[in-house]
């Protein structure tokens, strides 16, 4: 093993560029929340990392995700809200976006008498993972749902896999608003396996559907502010930029010397040509994105989420894949 397993101190931590202020939203109350009045009767909820929605209504709350690590606090957004404008602060409605347990897990706290709604293979996976954190919604749609509770109008949509199988869109044509999450992390890098994606291809083609609906906010999940437009295309620009790079970098590069030298492991030689692939194409990518989207210097986000591009390039697209003659 190289792994090296020493403590972090205070002086082996790396040195990190400053995150761009505009990677960064409002500031969090003592109870670490922060709720914003996204339009009308709709808001929004971060504690800086993870963030949920909710719509007051006089058919009660419907609310859009409930997150871990806001937990508690989502109720306490609520209440804030609902004494200020004198309305219901009881959520009647939850609505998922996917399955994972982190965007989830605070479902169980809004009791049994409420009903929740999600994709059908939301209700599946949650049914699987069997987490009595994140009961499985008993309504569920296919490919959309348009649903119409206490006069407003919520239009849910999935289009295929990208982050998880389950994945959806949450439009609100009426507040100008979709709920995307997983996929844009405004103003961040994706982390880990291109944020996990489950499908690749279907990750890299989320952003452009969700730019075929016509909104001004974007709900994303992540990280401490509302999304734009602009953001979910920097994020395009920085992901296609890295496709690019990988396709570029992966047919070129001349790997025998890898096959020839470290044979008979087939696996170190393969490990040493796709990783320098994946390190030549994100070379160039810091002192591009540094300053304008925020862990872009961060290496293990970046070239994870190249090796899972290249891999995807690989198998899904077959880039580079000869049969033998
Ligand atoms: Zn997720
Ligand atoms: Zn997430």
């Amino acid at each position: 093993m190289t792994i090296d397993t020493s403590p972090a101190s205070i002086d082996s931590l790396p040195d990190y560029a400053p995150v761009p202020k505009s990677s960064l939203g409002p500031a969090v109350n003592e109870q670490g929340y922060y709720v914003g009045r996204i339009e009308r009767n709709l808001y929004w909820v971060t504690d800086g990392v993870y963030q949920c929605g909710f719509l007051t209504t006089p058919d009660g709350v419907i609310l859009l995700d409930a997150p871990a690590t806001i937990g508690h606090n989502i109720q306490r957004a609520i209440d804030e809200i609902a004494t200020a404008n004198d309305v219901s602060n009881k959520v009647t409605y939850l609505i998922h976006t996917h399955h994972h347990a982190d965007h989830a897990s605070a479902s169980s706290l809004f009791g049994k008498d409420i009903v929740r709604i999600g994709h059908e293979e939301t209700r599946n996976l949650m049914i699987r993972d069997n987490d009595p954190n994140r009961p499985a919604p008993e309504e569920t749609f296919q490919d959309s749902r348009t649903l119409e509770i206490g006069g407003e109008r919520i239009e849910l949509g999935w289009h295929g896999s990208n982050h998880s199988p389950d994945n959806s869109y949450i439009y609100l044509p009426n507040h100008d608003t979709l709920m995307l999450v997983d996929v844009v992390n405004v103003g961040w890098v994706p982390i880990y396996g291109l944020n996990m994606a489950a499908d690749v291809p279907g990750f890299i083609a989320a952003p452009a559907i969700a730019l075929g609906y016509k909104w001004t906010h974007l709900i994303s999940g992540h990280m401490g502010r509302l999304g734009s437009r602009d953001d979910v295309t920097l994020h395009q620009q920085f992901v296609g930029e890295m496709v690019d790079n990988l396709k570029e970098v992966f047919t070129t590069l001349d790997p025998t010397v890898y096959y020839k030298s470290l044979w008979p492991n087939t696996w170190a030689s393969v490990s040493g040509h796709l990783d320098e692939v994946v390190r030549r194409a994100c070379a160039p990518l810091a002192a591009k994105y540094v300053g304008r989207i925020a862990g872009a210097d961060i290496d293990s986000f970046v070239l994870s989420a190249a090796t899972w591009i290249l891999e995807s390039l690989r198998l899904d697209l077959g880039v580079g894949i000869q049969v033998h003659p």
